[in-house]
């Protein structure tokens, strides 16, 4: 079934936050990391600003999104811009911090990687903290196109084995040639129905 999608809230404070209502999957990651071509190619539109300069786009954006079970997918500002102050990035985390730390509503963090650089500092900062958040995180590797096709099952399984926090075994996405798209709607579809009838989650990767 193709996915339908319209923009629900854009919040830049958590007083903001729309009400807890549908299941909701956060799509988190470094600026730059492909997050919103990723967003447009799962939805099927251009709702997310593509290129935005890094760093800008600071607020929580929800979208409705139908599919076999409706939920929201929730676009978390990207991460890791050097230049921003340290004034705005602590606004960031506290924003960031009290979406993901309080929201009951939030049953998956999809965590976009570079395919070509794998986990960096802050990312695994981000798997650290969300991990002791308790939250459920996926890994999705992006940029797929940039790396050649026959090598990405040797770099699938090496960054598996440097040790990364999957619930299952990590997509490999391009938003440039579409590869992995529907296994990722297809994922989610599925975690989404086993979350609803309380089916039991994958172990760790
Ligand atoms: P965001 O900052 O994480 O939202 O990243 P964007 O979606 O704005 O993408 C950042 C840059 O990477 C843009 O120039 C995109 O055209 C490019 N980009 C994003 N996804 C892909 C991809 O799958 N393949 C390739 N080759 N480039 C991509």
């Amino acid at each position: 079934m193709r996915w339908r999608a319209s923009l629900e809230a854009t919040c830049f404070a958590s007083s903001q936050l729309p009400p807890e209502a549908a299941p909701e999957i956060a799509i988190a990651g470094r600026s730059n990391v492909g997050k919103s071509t990723l967003i447009n190619t799962l939805l099927g539109t251009r709702l997310a600003h593509v290129g935005a300069t890094p760093g800008k786009t600071r607020s929580i954006n929800f979208y409705s999104v139908q599919c076999s079970v409706p939920f929201r997918l929730v676009d978390l500002p990207g991460y890791g811009y050097a230049s921003r102050s340290k004034t705005e990035r602590s606004e960031w985390s506290r924003l960031i911090a009290s979406y993901v730390e309080r929201r009951r509503t939030l049953c998956l963090i999809c965590h976009l990687v570079d395919f070509r650089h794998g986990l960096l500092g802050n990312d695994r900062a981000l798997q650290e903290w969300l991990g002791d958040c308790g939250k459920a995180i996926l890994v999705v590797f992006t940029k797929a196109d940039k790396i050649a096709r026959g090598r990405h099952r040797t770099m699938l399984q090496h960054y598996v084995k440097e040790g990364l926090r999957s619930i299952d075994v990590p997509i490999v996405t391009s938003g440039e040639n579409r590869a992995g798209i529907e296994e990722l709607q297809a994922f989610i579809e599925r975690f989404l129905s086993d979350s609803a009838t309380g089916a039991q989650g994958h172990p760790d990767h």
